[in-house]
């Protein structure tokens, strides 16, 4: 048997990039081969073992063929005789198709050496589009890979549309859409991969909700962007250049869903876009099963964004409210991460990328004051129940009050 690094880790090295994990393929060997030499299986009909020692995956060498629709739609062929050229040319990208051998020479059949040169991502065979993962895989790369000059080759953004259009992307399960997409929003330009899922027709099938945005005005005064799709793409530039967490990036992407469905007539303006966004957040949120700290703060951020930018105006019953929806006295956390959330809405807009935005540390001050609050001196006074909950209440709307007055003076 012969054992070759693929994918990744060959592409890393080339490109100079550390290299995390190690993909290797086997080839002229057989499962019973593997299993004598003490590999584990990986799943009962998919050739794929684990190293006894290191846990890395060795793939045998297969053949594909599409045999129905989505992933579970795959026939594998694993063999002994499969080749190593047969092996690579199954796989989505030429950069992703080499192998090298434990002498460190190359096997690089699709020429995925000179498109790393030419900065290209380009499939490798027409058989990429039997699986519609690849289109997000691809997008995801290009958001990965922008920084070092890369773009999708003209001829696979036109399979990737040809492929979006066949209907053939509703097909993947939620659990495979969402870990491409939460791995590519955690990337360094989360919004590379959206602007490249839309350049290829796939944000219409995948998320109408934020393809919508595009095209939509809002007000230069606050917007000199003035395009919803433009800024939300900022929005997420921001976030990842604040190195945000994955929540904080999936509340950004939708914070403003609602403003794609405002009547024409009422352009630029956006009047209840906070509250006409929510069901499409949720409707984002279900679609990609995605985790639930996520689905809840793309909610919150999408309700009470607008109250983060008016802190300051807001009453102190308002305040209060706004702290109790976020349930900030349990979860002080998620009331950090709907700030940063808000900040990054503040400054992914046009020329204001760096302006301040004290709103944040006036909202963390009322958060404090109103945690501050005791109980104990309340349950000495005898409050219990119901009234305990409406004492603690006025307390906090007290202390909040102060604070508005001690901030404006
Ligand atoms: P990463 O750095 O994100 O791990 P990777 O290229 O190693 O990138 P993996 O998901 O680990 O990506 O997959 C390893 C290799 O398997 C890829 O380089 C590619 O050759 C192949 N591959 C993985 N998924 C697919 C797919 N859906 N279609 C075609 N080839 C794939
Ligand atoms: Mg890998």
């Amino acid at each position: 048997m012969r054992i070759y690094k693929v994918g990744g880790a060959v592409r890393d090295r080339l490109l100079g990039r550390p290299v995390t994990d190690i993909d290797w393929v086997v080839v002229g060997a057989s499962a019973q081969d593997m299993l004598a030499k003490g590999f584990r299986p990986v799943g009962a009909d998919f050739p794929v073992f684990l190293h006894p020692k290191t846990g890395e995956e060795y793939a045998l060498a297969r053949t594909e063929r599409k045999s129905g629709r989505g992933y579970g739609g795959f026939t594998f062929h694993a063999s002994p005789e499969v080749t190593l050229e047969e092996d690579l040319i199954r796989r989505d990208l030429t950069i992703n198709a080499m192998a090298e051998d434990d002498q460190g020479l190359l096997t690089d059949p699709y020429s995925g050496q000179k498109d790393l040169e030419d900065r290209l991502l380009r499939h490798v065979s027409p058989a990429f589009a039997e699986d519609p993962l690849r289109v997000l895989r691809v997008a995801r790369f290009a958001a990965r890979y922008a920084e070092l000059g890369f773009r999708v080759a003209p001829e696979t953004l036109e399979l990737m549309r040809q492929l979006s259009e066949s209907g053939e992307l509703q097909a993947l399960t939620a659990e495979r859409s969402w870990k491409e997409i939460s791995r590519a929003l955690m990337e360094d330009q989360p919004q590379v991969f959206i602007q490249v899922l839309r350049d290829c027709g796939a944000l219409a099938v995948l998320m109408p909700e934020v393809d919508a945005l595009f095209g939509v005005p809002q007000p230069p005064a606050h917007h000199p962007e003035i395009d919803t799709g433009v800024h939300t793409l900022s929005v997420l530039q921001q976030a990842a250049q604040h190195q945000q967490p994955l929540s904080v990036r999936w509340a950004c992407l939708l914070h403003d869903l609602g403003k794609g469905v405002t009547p024409e007539e009422e352009w630029p303006r956006h009047i209840g876009h906070e509250h006409k966004g929510l069901e499409l957040i949720k409707a984002v949120n279900e679609r990609f099963k995605a985790p639930r700290e996520c689905q809840e703060l793309a909610l919150l951020v999408g309700q009470y964004h607008t109250h983060a930018h008016k802190a300051q105006e807001l009453k102190a019953s308002t305040l209060l409210e706004l702290l109790q929806s976020f349930d900030v006295f349990r979860r002080p956390q998620r009331f950090e991460e709907f700030i940063a959330a808000c900040e990054m809405d503040a400054r992914g807009r046009l020329g204001l990328e760096s302006r301040p935005y004290p709103q944040a540390d006036y909202l963390r001050g009322a958060a404090s004051v109103a945690r501050a609050v005791a109980v104990q001196p309340l349950l000495e006074q005898g409050f219990k129940g119901p009234e305990l909950g409406e004492a603690l209440r006025l307390e906090r709307l007290k202390a909040i009050k102060a604070y508005k007055e001690q901030q404006s003076s």
